[in-house]
C-alpha cells in the first residue's frame, strides 16, 4: 500500500500534469491562409481571421451573440419529432450519430431559433450548426423552421435565417426531402402575411437547403467567400466537361449573377440588416395607415 501511495500515485499525477501543460498548444489555431492565429484573437474578432478575413463557422449560440443587439436573445422552444423514423444505419446507427452530435453541440437538432432585437426591431432568427451532422436538414429542423415562421407571423415581426448546411439529412431520406416543400410553404405564408423573410447565406449552403428556403428570401445576404451551391463543383465539372471559373459558386460569383443581393462582413450584419428593417417596417407601417383611407374611398364610390 505504501509503495502505491509513494511511487505509483505521484507517477500517475505527473503524467497528467505533463498532459495539461500540453494544452498551451491549444491556445493557437490555424486558418485556411496557413497562418498561426492566437485563438483569443480569432474569438474577439467574431471568428473572422484577422490575417486573411475568412469567416469561420459559428455555432448557433455564437451566431445569435454576434447578431442580436447587446448579445441579448431568448431561445424559442421548438417541437422535436421522433428520432430515426426509418431505423437507418450506414457505417454507424443514425441514433448513435444523433447522440454524438447532441453531445458535441449541446442542442437537440442542427437548427436553433431565437428571438431578440436588431437595431431595436423585434425579430425571430434561426441558425444552423454545421457540427450537427453537417448542418443537415431533417424533420426536426423542418419543425424548428416552421415554429420560427409561426412565431414571426403571430407577432408580425421579421424572420431572419442564417443558412449553413450540406443539404437534406440522408438518414431521413424522403422525410428530409419533404422538408423542402414544407419550408417553402412556410415562406409562402410569411409572404402572404407581408412578414419580411431575410436569408443570410454563410459558408457552406448547399444541396436541398439552397434549393428550398435559403433561395426564397425577400432579401438574400451572404458572408464574404461563402460557398452557395446546389451540386458540388467537381460533379458539375465532370458533367459539363468544361473548366469552371475559379470563384464558381462563391458568394461573390453568385452576386455577380444575381442570386445574392448583398455581401456583408459579419461585423456589419446587425447594422445593415437593422437599417433595411427600419426602411421595410416603416414602409409597412405607412401602408397600414393608408389602408383605412382606401376602404373609405371604395365605400364612397359604392354610394355614388
Ligand atoms: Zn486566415
Amino acid at each position: 500500500m505504501n509503495w502505491i501511495t509513494k511511487f505509483i500515485k505521484p507517477k500517475i499525477k505527473s503524467l497528467f500534469e505533463k498532459k495539461s501543460s500540453k494544452t498551451e498548444e491549444n491556445l493557437w489555431t490555424t486558418c485556411g491562409c496557413k497562418n498561426l492565429i492566437y485563438k483569443e484573437d480569432l474569438e474577439s474578432n467574431q471568428k473572422v481571421c484577422p490575417k486573411c478575413g475568412v469567416h469561420h463557422k459559428l455555432t448557433c449560440r455564437e451566431r445569435f451573440k454576434t447578431f442580436f443587439d447587446n448579445k441579448q436573445f431568448e431561445l424559442i422552444e421548438t417541437p422535436l419529432p421522433k428520432d430515426d423514423p426509418l431505423n437507418f444505419e450506414d457505417k454507424k446507427k443514425y441514433t448513435d450519430r444523433l447522440k454524438a452530435a447532441r453531445k458535441l453541440t449541446g442542442q437537440d437538432d442542427a437548427v436553433l431559433i431565437a428571438k431578440g432585437k436588431v437595431q431595436n426591431n423585434n425579430v425571430v432568427v434561426g441558425a444552423q450548426d454545421f457540427r450537427f451532422i453537417g448542418g443537415s436538414f431533417g424533420a426536426a429542423s423542418g419543425e424548428a423552421f416552421i415554429a420560427g415562421a409561426q412565431h414571426a407571423i403571430d407577432n408580425n415581426i421579421p424572420y431572419i435565417f442564417f443558412s449553413c448546411s450540406g443539404g437534406q439529412r440522408m438518414h431521413e431520406s424522403s422525410i428530409a426531402l419533404m422538408q423542402m416543400s414544407r419550408t417553402a410553404l412556410a415562406v409562402h405564408e410569411l409572404k402572404k402575411k407581408n412578414v419580411p423573410f431575410i436569408v443570410v447565406i454563410t459558408d457552406p449552403t448547399t444541396g436541398g437547403v439552397s434549393a428550398s428556403w435559403a433561395s426564397l428570401g425577400d432579401f438574400i445576404f451572404a458572408e464574404p467567400k461563402s460557398v452557395y451551391a446546389f451540386a458540388g463543383r467537381r460533379v458539375i465539372q465532370d458533367t459539363v466537361r468544361e473548366t469552371l471559373p475559379e470563384n464558381f459558386q462563391s458568394a461573390e460569383y453568385c452576386k455577380e449573377h444575381g442570386a445574392i443581393d448583398l455581401i456583408v462582413e459579419r461585423q456589419y450584419l446587425n447594422s445593415s440588416i437593422g437599417t433595411l428593417l427600419n426602411v421595410l417596417l416603416k414602409k409597412a407601417e405607412a401602408q397600414a395607415k393608408q389602408e383605412p383611407n382606401v376602404t373609405v374611398d371604395k365605400s364612397l364610390q359604392a354610394v355614388s
